[in-house]
């Protein structure tokens, strides 16, 4: 089993992890593997398979080349700052480079205690391992940036939450673990060379292109607040509630990390949430705009001794650069709900149309995948506005009327418009129950629920009898109300 390592991470002073082995667990057993993602790694999968590659991918074996590591970070949780939290269940062995020379993180989630584990054992359960598996791999699958799943494994032991759960390791790959956090962490220090050590691998990693402008911190900030401003609104756009956006759960390389008690919306409303940690819902649905803004300007804080010498004129410009995130998320967010609407042209009337929708949604606690997807055929004309589930909702025929209005007025074949929008309003989303009901065979050894649910996702935008009952939105039942850290 070999990896092309090439770990640049671990080059960085000391201070910045701590270096060690993942702790060995008692009997692992591969649970799942990504094949598709190894190949494209170009790890081999048989490998992957042996019992030489599940050593590798339960922390019972340290491949040739890795550089085990626990990273240090910081991080505004709920708000509040922690200056230091760091991988406390988690090793990075090291980064490889994929045959079109990519560099990922390979990460092992579960794998026992570190330095940073404070109270924690270390460990994580199989549940929100293969929670955190189909999500992200879901999130791959709509074309939104986010670290993905090469594998969970089993560890033949038991962690206790509250009750006794089987043990398991996540493999995850990035395109790097560093986060806001991270630069916390030198801030809190008044480190300012550690900052600037970070800035520039971070500059040379995921933003080369700012390192041979004029001010290659604040573009770097920028870039930074572009990608985050492009995330969110990519989440708004799939009705993804992150859960737990602490700066620590930021990723510098502007992708989803950490899938905890996040979901995708059943029903629509704008202070939807789903963790049972999020009591005064600061990371509803509608709240994650602010909140991206909000962890920018602790990163954009951390940062100012290297974006001028002079305090004030860093200040300016960091502040500066964080009003602009504002119009940026705006641009990305109208982009992305004028695509879902099929709006091929851009007005000033946009905002209240995507308003007067999402208003109506609200009112009437429409399923918010499946009131997008049903607009695709009313807008090819092969449903009228009868369909269902559109007619289930009254409040939205005043709006039907204008929309249909506002798509006659506009040049563009409705065929070619219909096609164009199923490729923006995603036919399958992890809907919650059915993760759960997949999640549940699971555990008890079941994985064909699994399977099936990963293989639907995997093609997102397609519909067929085979994803026919993955569309459909909870029974009152089913409703999943709630979702665990499970940490
Ligand atoms: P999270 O909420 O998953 O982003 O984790 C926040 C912090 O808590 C990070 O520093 C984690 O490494 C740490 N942590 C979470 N769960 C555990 C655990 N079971 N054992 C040790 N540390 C943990
Ligand atoms: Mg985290």
């Amino acid at each position: 089993m070999t990896f092309a390592f090439d770990n640049t991470y671990a080059q960085l002073p000391e201070r910045f992890f701590e270096r060690l082995a993942p702790v060995p667990v008692a009997q692992p057993r591969l649970v799942k593997l990504n094949e598709a993602l190894a190949e494209s790694l170009g790890l081999d999968r048989d490998a992957l398979r042996s019992p030489e590659g599940l050593a590798v991918l339960s922390g019972n074996r340290v491949p040739e080349g890795a550089a085990p590591l626990a990273m240090a970070y910081a991080g505004h949780q709920f708000g509040h700052f922690v200056p230091q939290l760091g991988d406390g269940r988690a090793i990075l062995l090291g980064e490889i480079l994929t045959p079109s020379g990519e560099r990922f993180d390979i990460h092992l989630k579960g794998s026992g205690r570190t330095p940073f584990s404070r109270g924690g054992d270390g460990r994580a359960w199989l549940g929100p391992v293969l929670r955190e598996y189909i999500l992200s791999e879901a999130m791959y699958a709509l074309g939104i940036p986010t670290t993905r799943s090469l594998a969970a494994v089993a560890t033949g032991e038991q962690v206790v939450r509250e009750t006794v759960l089987p043990g398991a390791v996540l493999t995850r790959v990035a395109r790097s673990h560093v986060r806001v956090g991270t630069f916390e962490y030198f801030h809190a220090r008044q480190d300012v060379d550690g900052l600037r050590r970070l800035a520039d691998y971070v500059i040379a990693r995921h933003y080369p292109e700012a390192k041979a402008t004029e001010q290659p911190y604040r573009t770097f900030l920028s870039a930074v607040i572009g990608r985050q401003a492009e995330l969110v609104a990519r989440w708004l756009g799939v009705g993804f509630i992150h859960g737990v956006m602490n700066t620590d759960n930021t990723s510098i390389a502007g992708e989803t990390i950490d899938y905890g008690p996040c979901a995708f919306m059943d029903a629509y409303h704008p202070n939807r949430v789903y963790s049972s940690i999020d009591h005064r819902g600061r990371y509803a649905y509608g709240n994650q705009p602010r909140v991206a803004q909000w962890n920018l300007a602790r990163l954009a804080e951390s940062l100012l001794p290297l974006l001028d010498p002079d305090p004030d004129q860093a200040l300016a410009a960091a502040q500066d650069l964080i009003e602009g995130y504002t119009a940026r998320f705006e641009q990305a967010y109208l982009a992305g709900f004028r695509a879902k609407l099929g709006l091929f042209e851009a007005r000033d009337e946009d905002p209240e149309l995507i308003d007067g929708l999402l208003l109506a949604m609200s009112e009437t606690a429409a399923d918010f995948t499946n009131t997008f997807r049903s607009l695709c055929d009313a807008a090819a004309g092969t449903a009228g506005p009868d369909a269902a589930p559109l007619a289930d909702a009254a409040p939205l025929s005043p709006w039907l009327g204008f929309w249909h209005a506002r798509l006659a007025s506009e040049a563009g074949d409705p065929q070619a418009r219909a096609a164009a929008m199923r490729r923006a309003n995603p036919a399958v989303i992890p809907r919650n129950h059915r993760v759960e009901a997949a999640l549940n065979a699971a555990v008890s050894g079941d994985l064909d629920p699994l399977d099936s649910l990963l293989r639907v996702l995997s093609r997102p935008w397609d519909e067929g009898p085979e994803t026919r009952a993955y569309s459909l939105p909870p029974e009152p039942h089913e409703v999943v109300q709630k979702t665990f850290c499970g940490t």
